[in-house]
């Protein structure tokens, strides 16, 4: 029935399947579960169901396949579970079963074909990846693409294509020329870090995708490679090492631990901007790579800002939906997520939300929005480099 058991990715996970004592602690944290009150689509759940193939007392079938992912891999799970049992770890090593099973969504296909032969994840060809450049007056995408350069701004499928997000890249380079930074863009030559889907269980396919990408830092002979994506970032940091053949030899910061850098440094100065705004930790910034106080500290870096914190923060923090692919697979689910977070951004009572995640102002700007005529007031959301440059340019 199942096929062996020694070759599945789970088996090699059994410890740790075996370590969970159904106290249901992880539950109460599970945004999918917060929505459909659902037991089979838990962290419990699933590893309930996980437990079940590897004994061999179920197969992996498209319904099985549903429920695993059903997931933002937002790993809230993990940070809660008093047995420290690895459960996005846990959810991966599935997915790349049900890849190698056939068992997977068959949206996620689609995902792999555009990224094969577009090398993003848009409709979109990829001569277009910094047309976003035209749209800050006076700039020429030519003067921002160089033979070398000492830092790379890496900035990601979605920054790059979705209009909606282009703020975030041009607010990064015109923060670049101000603090007079040696950097350059990879402009068509730029191709999707794998992120979507080494998180869909494709990680061969991945693979193609690592070499190609370091393989053009070294050519711009970089000492840092930079981004605003946090997937991007958590791909770079934490997962390239292993998946391409050749080192990874150069810095990798996500945008907020150089916006710190470079302030410290003394290359930017503030103006006031007198409001009061609060930080939403993007999961694979915070809880997926450890990531939370610089991000902080650049924001209480502004003067004239008075910082909040959301109910939930740092390991805490309520995801947004926007993980996981979750927004292809079930994108009235994912939107519920950003509903609850909305919530929880607009009784802070904030001026500005700010972030440090496209995906996340995409999402939680929508799910804003949709409850305009609740909120007292409006409240902006903002990329930790919008805010910046906002400071930088005194308004
Ligand atoms: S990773 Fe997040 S969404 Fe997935 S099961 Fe765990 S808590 Fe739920
Ligand atoms: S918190 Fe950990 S031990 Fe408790 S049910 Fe969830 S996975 Fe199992």
């Amino acid at each position: 029935m199942v096929k062996d058991k020694q070759k599945t990715k789970i088996s090699l996970k059994k410890d740790e399947l075996f370590n969970c004592s159904r106290c249901g602690n992880c539950l109460a944290v599970c945004p999918i579960y917060k929505q459909e009150l659902d037991e089979s689509v838990t962290p419990r759940g699933k590893l309930s169901l996980l437990e079940a193939v590897d004994k061999g007392v179920m197969d992996f079938t498209n319904r099985l396949s549903d429920k695993i992912y059903t997931c933002t891999m937002c790993n809230s799970c993990t940070v809660e579970c008093p047995s420290g049992v690895a459960l996005k770890e846990i959810f991966e090593a599935a997915r790349l079963d049900l890849v190698d099973s056939h068992r997977y969504p068959e949206i996620l296909d689609m995902l792999k074909k555009r990224i094969a032969e577009g090398h993003n994840v848009t409709f979109d060809t990829n001569e277009g990846r910094a047309d976003w450049v035209k749209q800050i007056p006076g700039a020429k995408l030519e003067d921002m693409i160089k033979d070398s350069a000492e830092v790379v701004y890496f900035a990601g499928c979605v920054s790059s294509f979705s209009p909606r997000t282009f703020s975030i890249p041009r607010s990064i380079v015109q923060l670049l020329d101000q603090a007079d930074i040696d950097f350059t863009l990879l402009g068509d030559q730029e191709w999707c870090c794998g992120f979507p889907l080494l998180s869909s269980g494709m990680e061969e396919e991945a693979k193609k995708l690592a070499d190609y990408n370091v393989a053009k830092i070294k050519e711009k002979k970089a000492k840092m490679l930079i981004t605003s994506c946090p997937s991007c970032y958590h791909t770079w940091k934490h997962t390239y090492a292993r998946l391409s053949t050749e080192a990874v030899d150069f810095e990798i910061l996500h945008i907020s631990q150089y916006l710190l850098k470079i302030l410290k440094e003394g290359k930017l100065s503030l103006n006031p901007l007198h409001m009061t705004v609060t930080y939403h930790d993007p999961c694979d910034l915070g809880r997926n790579s450890d990531v939370y106080e610089e991000p902080r500290e650049v924001i209480q870096s502004v003067p004239g800002i008075q910082y909040v914190e959301l109910e939930k923060n740092r390991a805490q923090a309520n995801c947004c939906g926007g993980g996981g692919n979750l927004e292809s697979l079930d994108a009235d689910l994912a939107a519920s997520i950003a509903l609850a977070k909305a919530a929880e951004i607009a009784d802070a009572n904030v001026d500005a939300v700010i972030s440090a995640c496209q995906q996340c102002e995409r999402t939680i700007g929508t799910a804003l929005k949709k409850k305009k005529k609740e909120l007292k007031k409006k409240i902006k959301v903002w990329d930790i480099s919008e805010l910046v440059l906002k400071s930088v340019q005194g308004k």
